[in-house]
């Protein structure tokens, strides 16, 4: 049935144009133009200000914060831009109680004519967020003005919402893999939709990837019906409604001469070469996308495998470490390292909430727990026991804790002696199992497990118990 509908959902995007202007709260310590702190999302209103981000009379920015054109020269090169010599801020007038300057400083491109997931990219460039105001009650919060934003504006090339959605997942691939995004920051979005026949439309301040799509779906039908029934489709900024999933007309677009764009005379040219060199170190050049695609081929683990591990640099950082001889250890077999990590690793950051990038154990360690685990020198148990302590405690050197535990399984010929002695002892449950109780397999490798206070590898015993059984037979 599927197939049939396929055709028909085509259609409905025939003609249909989408562009987007994506905002990103940028990942710095301290604001755009001020050393007020880039402030935690939930900070008390009005407590992280001071007379710049307020733009009390007389006072005047500070130098733009370099990290944040470094975090922005970044995005510029995950999203293959030609990146700008230099730039400088100009100043974009509005009257509204969230902008107490009563204009936005915001820069010329960094970056122009970039490409990803096969839609064109315009320009990106840096600018300061304005405060928050709460329309209803009246409330203003001038925490987030100066936070420093990137604006990424794209071609109106997409063709259907999974292309939007395919680009989006992408977009916050590179945002999260170079630690762009405030980590608790918001991404903002205005949308441009557009059908045959139609003038475009321009959905203000969409604030996650879920309503992006949202806003989209509903304003091609919008605007489809609108055209059906024989009317316009005028050039107009609409809101979207979150509770709803709608769209309402906000006003009639203004044009860029509204704004009266003029140059800001408080701010000298930023030059973005010197920066750029510095900043795109070779370890960085290569993208999330790309070394995906490189650990298929070179070390041939699964696409999914590929795909996940490079989602943090972090995390693809220690991979290629797990698979390498560096520090004179032995390398680990990548698609074992790669299950590894994405198993029992994965596992208990997950259940921490710790990304790669935070892990408090050092890589040397995390590839001693596999190692000894791969070896066969520790069980899976073990490995997690030590991973757990270790994280938990902040501990340094696994081989010794895990000395320390007694998690080193027994060698072979000890354990062996001491399946000897299991069967001698145990001839009912031996019986048993000669009799087809499979339990008694189970209850044997237990008697196992407790004589050896857990030293001894379950799997191993099991084979060895096995072995010893039907060769009496
Ligand atoms: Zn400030």
């Amino acid at each position: 049935m599927e197939s049939l509908e396929e055709p028909s959902k085509d259609a409905t995007m025939e003609g249909v144009k989408i562009g987007l202007e994506i905002h990103v709260q940028l990942n710095t310590k301290a604001k755009l133009f001020c050393n007020c702190p880039n402030p935690a999302a939930d900070a008390e209103p009005n407590t992280v200000i001071c007379e710049v981000c307020t733009a009390q009379p007389g006072t005047k920015p500070l130098p733009p914060n370099e990290e944040a054109f470094r975090l922005a020269l970044l995005a510029a090169h995950m999203l293959s831009c030609k990146l700008q010599p230099s730039t400088f801020f100009m100043r974009k007038h509005y009257f509204y109680p969230d902008l107490p300057s009563g204009y936005q400083r915001t820069s010329k491109p960094i970056g122009k004519d970039g490409k990803l997931a096969d839609v064109g990219i315009w320009e990106i460039h840096v600018e300061e967020d304005p405060g928050r105001y709460e329309l209803k009650k009246g409330l203003l919060d001038y925490n987030r003005s100066g936070v420093p934003l990137i604006e990424v504006v794209t071609a109106p090339e997409f063709k259907s919402l999974e292309q939007v959605k395919h680009f989006l997942l992408l977009f916050e691939k590179g945002l999260t893999y170079y630690g762009i995004k405030k980590e608790d920051g918001v991404i903002k979005a205005d949308v441009n939709v557009s059908v045959a026949g139609g003038q475009r439309v321009e959905v203000k301040n969409v604030n996650s990837y879920e309503n992006i799509l949202a806003a989209i779906a509903y304003e091609i039908k919008r605007q489809k019906r609108l055209i059906e029934e024989g009317k316009t489709v005028e050039m107009e900024t609409r809101h979207f409604d979150e509770a709803k999933g709608t769209t309402k007309r906000l006003r009639t677009k203004e044009s860029e001469a509204d704004y009266r764009y003029m140059p800001d005379p408080d701010l000298l040219e930023v030059p973005l070469e010197e920066l750029a060199k510095a900043t795109l170190k070779d370890e960085l050049i290569e993208r999330p996308w790309e070394r995906a695609e490189r650990f298929i081929e070179e070390y041939g683990i699964p696409k999914e495998a590929a795909e996940e591990l490079t989602w943090e640099k972090a995390s693809a950082d220690l991979f290629e470490y797990m698979i390498s001889d560096r520090d004179g250890s032995k390398k680990i077999e990548p698609r074992k390292a790669a299950n590894w990590m994405r198993t029992t690793l994965k596992k208990q950051l997950n259940y921490r909430s710790i990304s790669f990038s935070h892990i408090p154990i050092s890589f040397k360690d995390v590839k001693e727990i596999a190692t000894m685990f791969f070896s066969n020198e520790i069980s899976d148990d073990g490995a997690e026991t030590l991973l757990i302590k270790m994280l938990d405690e902040r501990l340094k050197d696994a081989r010794a804790l895990a000395k320390k535990l007694n998690l080193f399984l027994m060698k072979e010929d000890e354990l062996s002696n001491t399946v000897d002695k299991v069967i001698d002892e145990q001839r009912k449950a031996v019986g048993d199992y000669r009799q087809g109780e499979k339990r008694a397999l189970a209850f044997l490798i237990g008697q196992i497990m407790q004589m050896t206070k857990g030293r001894a590898d379950p799997k191993r015993a099991k084979e060895l118990l096995e072995k010893r059984i039907s060769g009496e037979d």
